[in-house]
Parts: structure tokens; sequence; C-alpha cells
């Protein structure tokens, strides 16, 4: 009874810590770019018109969902019984603070693979529509479909936790970061405007990196850029949409009439 009592609240304070880290960030960029410079900027979004509040709405109950089993997920790998077989540990002198800070980076490049692979795979027309089509509901995304998916991604989704957990020593501290990380590029993924600036998807660093501009191409046109944080995969697998260079350099390039 005592475990149980202790394993439903640590639970509670789980979904707490996932749903508020999602409402923060979404609702910061809600309220500068979708109401405060809603009109003043709007020359400036990626696809001129604003979506409607019945996509908002089903973004954030699908959102809301999402954190439930994110939760579940995160209790399960570390509160259950079956932690004791991962490699998570929690004495930061174990393995250093340079250690857990690299770590950090590695499990970024790592969801990004993951992620790229996974994302491939729920596009195959055998599992799109009981997947990934919730997802794709939102094909002019706002902040709130950071985290819009259907039950069973949310499962796939939340899959790179436990990849995480089982392939290296990891302190909580960094899956920590990454989460925050996770979470800032995803809000920045779904925005509906560019932040970087002009020329910057064919620098010489920045052509690696993804941007809004590469994953709202992703949300209006179904096929192509499926990476994450980085363009590593799409360049190197020919999925980068062909028209993502041009649609970059429009964006960032427009003027305030
Ligand atoms: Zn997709
Ligand atoms: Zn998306």
């Amino acid at each position: 009874m005592g475990f149980y009592l202790l394993g439903t609240k640590s639970f509670w304070a789980i979904l707490t810590v996932v749903f508020l880290r999602y409402l923060v960030f979404a609702v910061l960029a809600f309220i500068v770019f979708y109401g405060v410079k809603k009109h003043a900027w709007q020359f400036w979004k990626i696809q001129n018109r604003f979506p409607l509040r019945k996509d908002y709405v089903r973004e954030i109950v699908y959102s809301i969902v999402t954190s439930f089993i994110f939760a579940g997920v995160g209790f399960a790998v570390f509160l259950t019984p079956f932690s004791a077989y991962t490699q998570v540990y929690y004495k930061v002198g174990d393995y250093g603070w340079g250690y857990l800070v690299l770590s950090a980076i590695l499990i970024i490049f790592l969801h990004d693979t993951y992620f790229y692979w996974m994302h491939r795979l729920i596009h195959h027309k055998s599992v799109y529509k009981y997947v990934h089509r919730v997802h794709h509901l939102s094909t002019n995304p706002s902040p709130w479909a950071a985290m819009a998916f259907h039950p069973l991604e949310a499962v796939l989704e939340a899959g790179i936790i436990v990849v995480v957990a089982f392939a290296f020593p990891v302190h909580p501290l960094a899956i920590g970061i990454f989460l925050l990380f996770m979470m800032i590029y995803n809000v920045y993924g779904h925005l509906g405007y560019e932040l970087y600036p002009n020329g910057f998807s064919k620098g010489l660093v920045g052509r690696w990196i993804n941007t809004s501009v590469n994953h709202n191409m992703h949300h209006q046109y179904f096929r192509g850029n499926y990476g994450l944080y980085f363009l590593f995969w799409d360049r190197w697998l020919g999925t980068l949409h062909p028209d993502y260079d041009d649609a970059f350099g429009e964006t960032t390039s427009r003027k305030k009439p």
C-alpha cells in the first residue's frame, strides 16, 4: 500500500513537470507570436494565415493525453523495480560533471537519429493513419502542436527515454537538460515563424541544423524533411524538400510592409 501511494504521488509529480514544461513554453510563444505581436509580425509568418480555434483546442487536448503517456513511461523507467535494469545513476561524482554535460549532448544526437527513423517508419502507408495522422492534422502548426500526438505515436516518441536509460550511464539531470532542450526546440519547430537569420540554411553550420521553415514544410507537404534537430539524415538520404533553401530565403528576407 505504501509503495502504491508513493508510486501514484510520483506519477502525478512527473505528470505535473511534463505538462508544465509544455505549458510554459507554448504559452509564452503563443502570447507573443499569436497575441501581442500577431498583427505586427504577420508579414513574417511562414504561412500567412493563422490556424482556427478548433486547431488549437485539438493540439492542446492531444498534448494533454501525450503528457500522461510520457509521465507513465518516465515513471516505469525510473521509479518501478524495472529501473534496476537501467544504467541510470544518481551521484554526479560517479562520472563527473564533464561526462554529465557530454551525455546530455549525446542524447540530443541520439534522439535526432531515433526520431528520423521512427518518423520515416510512421509515414509508411500501412501505419500512417493509425499512428501519425493526428500530428499532421495541423497543416499550419502552432506552438500548441509541440506534443500533439496520437497516443500510439506518444509511446514511440517516449521510446527514446527507454533507449537512453539502457544505452549508457545517464544522470537524471542530463535527461532533464535534454528534455528541456527538446521542448524548446519542438515549440520553435511548430512556432509558425522563423527565428534563424537569412542565409542560415546555406551556411556551413546552418545547413545541418533543422529550422522552423523546414518542419513547417513537413506539415504543409507531408513528404520530406523528417529530421528533428539536425538535417544530417535528410541531406544524406535525399529526403530534404527540394524547395527548402528557397522557402527559407523567402521567409527570412521579407520586409515589414
Ligand atoms: Zn510526419
Ligand atoms: Zn510536427
